[in-house]
């Protein structure tokens, strides 16, 4: 009956109406997320979590508009942690919620504290999950953590990846109506990996893609990745989105896309991520 039980979860895990077979990896991995589980809780009682910011450039102007919010985790015993290494299991446990809603604040209050240094025209950018959307009081605590900062609506940009999105696209559009009524914007995360919809993307307060670092990276050994990142710009320009390109390392890829009259980029060409002292 237990590990039946353990198989029902895994059911309801992918999303219900499902069946799933037992499977003793299965308990492997229910212990693996019972101790991620509590790892993540004493992290955030231990306040081991730091945030990070990568500047975005205007190809344009070749200035600093704005930076990606990227989350770390400093593990006394084994150092700087990877988002890699603990997003997904957080995501399963459900403490991908209260990440969130960490990221929003600091993102919020430390982009204020820019501003107010002098760099008002600072946007920026957080990542959220698939559970911001399913997550009733979300919209609600964006207004009011805008309102408790004083940052502007229209300096805070939500990145959703696209497959997050096309699976949850009727709390989606939902939730990012409501936002996008204050000001808020949306941007759409590793784009070209999650077969949007078009139609559905029409409809949406959605401002800017981003185009995913694997095609970024094909620049300029691969012909197929490289139509494919100039076939995602003219969409965007099309579609008058603005559109970011990730993982932009080396200057050769940075003159393929100011070609194509790409907006935005980010990278290690420009910088790495960085903690706010440093930023
Ligand atoms: P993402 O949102 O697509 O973030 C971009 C990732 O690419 C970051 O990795 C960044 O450090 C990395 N990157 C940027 N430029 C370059 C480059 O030129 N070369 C290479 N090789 N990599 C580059 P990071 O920080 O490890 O984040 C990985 C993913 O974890 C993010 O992907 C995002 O999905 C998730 N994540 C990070 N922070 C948060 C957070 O606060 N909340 C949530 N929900 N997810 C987060
Ligand atoms: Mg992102
Ligand atoms: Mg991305």
């Amino acid at each position: 009956l237990r590990n039946a039980d353990v198989a029902m979860y895994r059911a309801k895990a992918k999303g219900g109406n499902a069946f799933a077979m037992y499977d003793p990896a299965m308990s492997e991995k229910a212990m693996e997320m019972l101790t991620i589980g509590n790892r993540l809780r004493s992290a955030f009682a231990k306040d081991e979590f730091v945030l990070y910011y990568q500047p975005q450039i205007d190809l344009k102007t070749g200035q600093i508009t704005g930076s990606e919010a990227l989350i770390r985790w400093r593990d006394p015993e084994k150092g700087l942690i990877a988002p890699s290494s603990f997003i997904p299991l957080a995501e399963e446990t459900g403490q991908i919620v209260e990440i969130v809603d960490w990221t929003l604040e600091r993102a919020c209050v430390q982009t204020k504290k820019m501003h107010d240094a002098g760099f008002p025209e600072m946007d920026i950018s957080v990542n959220i999950s698939a559970r911001s959307f399913s997550d009733k009081g979300f919209a609600g605590r964006v207004a009011d953590l805008l309102g408790s900062t004083g940052l502007p609506a229209q300096s805070l940009i939500l990145e959703v990846t696209e497959s997050i999105l096309m699976q949850n696209i009727i709390e989606g559009a939902e939730v990012m109506k409501k936002l996008g009524a204050l000001g808020v914007k949306f941007s759409i995360d590793d784009f070209g990996t999650g077969y949007s919809s078009l139609g559905y993307l029409k409809g949406l307060p959605i401002s800017q893609i981003k185009i995913d670092r694997s095609f970024v990276m094909d620049i300029p050994a691969d012909n197929d990745g490289m139509l494919i990142v100039s076939a995602i710009i003219s969409l965007a320009q099309s579609l008058r989105l603005e559109v970011v390109a990730e993982g932009v390392e080396t200057s050769g890829q940075r003159e393929y896309l100011e070609g194509l009259r790409c907006d935005k980029m980010q990278g290690f060409l420009f910088s790495k991520p960085l903690p706010y002292d440093d930023y």
